[in-house]
């Protein structure tokens, strides 16, 4: 095997395209264990430590965010956000534990996608878009989208994952991570996260993902849209915690039964949007 850390993007991605197999080293938190356990053997590592940028979060003129593929989960557990933006730090806080959050990088948790980890369902209710580079060009689409399958993305083979854009924050918005998990710093068994906007007492948008229950995250548009112009009532809640219970594809594993998480989705429905609604009409007084 050999070892590149080249110092910028072109370099990088003529370095991939040199060899089948070869692969991009992030933090090296999964690929590497991977490679210690013999599950991979690339015969090609390209670190994108040294690439500038790549580890730099940016406020865009409209109030979003641009963070770079290398920004590690340390890096967002002390970031300083507004309104819902601030699932962030709260996401960063619940991952795994201080040695790997300081090398785990969030391009690597979504480009790994663990149906388990916690960046793609924080992202996925956050709207977050990717983009990736190739030899050929570079391109931007939802993460929704690029979160193909557990364990699969729309990354095709030499092309790197170089920014996540994160949209503006609504005027009185906020946001929860509720995570369900065995043990603090395990991956979840199931964890929901919520990005919700208020206007006066009533929810003017939301966005709801639910995580660790199926092999991408889950959402349910037409509930979504039945809690818009609604104050969420307690009722209203337990329609969409429901709904989302029945909506998850979860299965039976080492963490626990489908049948466990599907009881456990509601709850923690309820939890997350009853937390980013306190937050957001605490804002507005
Ligand atoms: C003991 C342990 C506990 C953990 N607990 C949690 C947890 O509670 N929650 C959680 O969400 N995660 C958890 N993780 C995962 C960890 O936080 C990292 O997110 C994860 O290891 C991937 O990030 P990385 O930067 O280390 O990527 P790497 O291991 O370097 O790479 C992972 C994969 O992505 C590819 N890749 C990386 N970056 C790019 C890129 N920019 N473009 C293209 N391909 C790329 C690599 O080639 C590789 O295939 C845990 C990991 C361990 C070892």
């Amino acid at each position: 095997m050999d070892y590149f850390r080249p110092e910028s993007l072109e370099e990088a991605l003529g370095l991939l395209a040199e060899i089948p197999d070869a692969r991009c080293l992030a933090g090296g938190q999964t690929l590497v264990a991977m490679m210690n356990t013999r599950i991979v053997a690339p015969p090609r590592l390209v670190s994108l430590r040294d690439i500038p940028g790549l580890d730099q979060i940016e406020a865009l003129p409209n109030g979003g965010l641009r963070m770079g593929t290398m920004v590690t989960h340390e890096t967002l557990m002390n970031l300083s956000a507004n309104g819902a933006h601030r699932l962030l730090p709260e996401t960063a806080r619940q991952i795994a534990s201080p040695a790997i959050r300081a090398f785990g990088t969030v391009g690597g948790a979504l480009c790994h996608a663990d149906p388990a980890a916690d960046w793609p369902t924080a992202l996925v209710a956050l709207d977050a878009s990717v983009h990736v580079a190739g030899i050929d060009g570079k391109r931007r689409e939802p993460l929704a989208e690029f979160l193909v399958d557990a364990l699969t993305t729309t990354l095709e083979p030499g092309e790197i994952l170089t920014h996540i854009e994160i949209p503006p924050p609504g005027q009185t918005s906020a946001g929860a991570y509720v995570k369900f998990a065995r043990v603090e710093g395990d991956f979840a068994t199931v964890a929901v996260a919520v990005s919700l906007s208020l206007s006066g007492p009533t929810c003017e948008a939301i966005r709801i993902a639910v995580g660790g229950c199926s092999p991408v995250p889950t959402r349910d548009d037409a509930a979504e849209t039945g809690l818009v112009s609604t104050e969420l009532s307690e009722a209203d809640m337990q329609a969409v915690g429901n709904s989302l219970a029945t909506a998850i594809q979860p299965e039976d594993d080492g963490r626990a039964s489908a049948a466990y998480r599907r009881m456990v989705v509601p709850g923690l429905v309820q939890r997350a949007i009853t937390l980013a609604h306190d937050r957001a009409s605490e804002a507005r007084i």
